[in-house]
């Protein structure tokens, strides 16, 4: 049996394939984003039964008109044609926006929905040329949203207290090789669909957004291409910066005289960019400003990724090593004259030094994105990984604690390890997080026993 398979089986006894999360409770922007990264995959069926490979996703468009540009398809194994991408929570939009009539869809590819009414609704162009349709369902993401289950201790706190502590890490260890088996393989689809440092820089990205921001620095590094920040090279930050939404300031003359200096410096070399790069601005409402540690603000976190596009060449050489001590060097050495002294553009300078990427974001980098990548290809360096201390918790996995292990110490054990924690958080999204019975119709439990 290879590795994590003992927990795939088991979990595939007993986890419902449909997802509760809908794509009607999902921002479009969401669904974009999940759509370009192939989470739903690359081959289709069209409405009308034919057979469709997304060649290229193609970037995001910087003009008005379809959501995607530059993409390839190819139709029944037919020429690759290239054209635009629109994707549309309801096969509907077509019509409602008034795309039909409006010429800058004349070059659409493919449309691709989530839903529709009860009548066909298809899709065709000014000139009346009817545009492939591909219907999507949310419940072709492996990792469908789901909600927030209570933080309180479950029904399998009995059983797992009563099985051998050998058995529990053992089950704990299983779920965490089958996790990052399966990052790795959502993060090598990325890299087959984008090439491997769009994937590294995206999956990065998304890292330092973790977790209340992860959607919108995902959709930073898909809509700024690490090549086209690669090219630009000093006006990358401001690019970031403004493409985030965080260049909006009108009247510099309430801040400090080094923030006003930092701002006015990013501002200058967006201003000539803006007109070009303005329709891919994050939207204020996706980011989540509050409710976080000052350090974590996604400015800084975005002054982070900035260093990290000034020195890819290192990166992509962590990468290829993956030695935890080097990539924590790495990040330690980081600097930003500003953002080293500053929680946000509004608090006062910090009289010490500031990292900006800390141990608990190095530690999520190391089992988000180095780990899972390395195992991929090196299933020998598991042991590496299950010997990586676990820097601070979070919030999801103290819920998952307490709901298997309630007040058992044998949970504080557990969490001091990185591998421990994603088993723990992997039986957590397989069950609690599917769970809408407030435990008594989830099979966890009994299933333990047959361990
Ligand atoms: S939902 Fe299942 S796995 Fe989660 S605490 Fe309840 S019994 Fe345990």
């Amino acid at each position: 049996m290879t590795a994590g398979s003992r927990y795939e089986q088991l979990r595939s006894r007993i986890v419902a394939r449909e997802s509760s999360g809908s794509v009607a409770e999902m921002p479009e922007h969401e669904l974009q984003s999940l759509w370009f990264s192939g989470a739903f995959g690359r081959e289709f069926k069209t409405t009308d039964g034919r057979s469709v490979r997304i060649v290229q996703f193609g970037i995001w468009n910087h003009e008005a008109g379809p959501d995607f540009a530059e993409a390839a398809v190819s139709v029944d194994g037919g020429p690759v044609e290239r054209g635009h991408i629109e994707l549309d929570p309801d096969a509907r939009d077509w019509e409602r926006h008034g795309h039909a009539t409006n010429p800058a869809y004349d070059h659409v590819v493919l449309h691709v929905f989530f839903d529709r009414g009860e009548a066909e609704a298809f899709a065709r162009t000014s000139g009346h040329r009817l545009i492939p349709q591909v219907r999507l369902s949310i419940a072709m993401v492996d990792d469908p949203p789901v909600p927030q289950p209570e933080a309180k201790p479950g029904r399998c706190v009995g059983p797992l207290r009563n099985l051998p502590e050998s058995k529990v890490r053992d089950v704990l260890r299983d779920a965490a090789l089958f996790r990052m088996r399966r990052k790795g393989a959502a993060l090598l689809r990325i890299e087959e669909i984008h090439g491997a440092d769009e994937m590294l820089f995206q999956a990065l990205s998304g890292t330092l957004g973790y977790k209340s921001n992860k959607l919108p620095f995902t959709l930073l590094a898909q809509r700024l291409p690490l090549k086209l920040l690669r090219s630009v090279q000093g006006d990358a930050p401001a690019l970031l910066f403004g493409v985030a939404g965080f260049l909006d300031q009108k009247d510099l003359a309430p801040f400090d005289s080094p923030t006003r200096v930092y701002l006015r410096g990013l501002w200058e070399r967006w201003w000539p960019r803006r007109a070009e790069f303005e329709r891919l601005t994050i939207p204020r409402p996706l980011w989540k400003m509050s409710g976080q540690r000052p350090m974590n603000h996604p400015q800084r976190r975005l002054a982070a990724l900035a260093q990290l596009v000034a020195h890819w060449p290192r990166i992509r050489a962590l990468r290829a090593a993956c030695v935890s001590d080097a990539i924590a060097d790495f990040c330690a050495e980081l600097r930003d004259d500003y953002w080293d002294f500053h929680y946000t553009v509004t608090s006062k300078p910090a009289a010490k030094r500031m990292a900006l990427i800390g141990e608990t974001r190095v530690t999520e980098m190391l089992a988000n994105v180095f780990f899972p990548l390395a195992l991929a290809v090196s299933p020998e360096r598991w042991d590496e990984f299950s010997r990586l201390p676990a820097s601070l918790t979070n919030a999801r996995v103290e819920i998952a604690a307490l709901r298997l292990f309630g007040d058992s110490p044998l949970a504080g054990e557990l969490l001091k390890r990185t591998a421990f924690q994603q088993g723990l958080l992997q039986v957590y999204e397989d069950f609690c997080q599917r769970d809408a019975s407030d435990c008594q119709r989830c099979l966890f439990p009994e299933q333990l026993s047959n361990w």
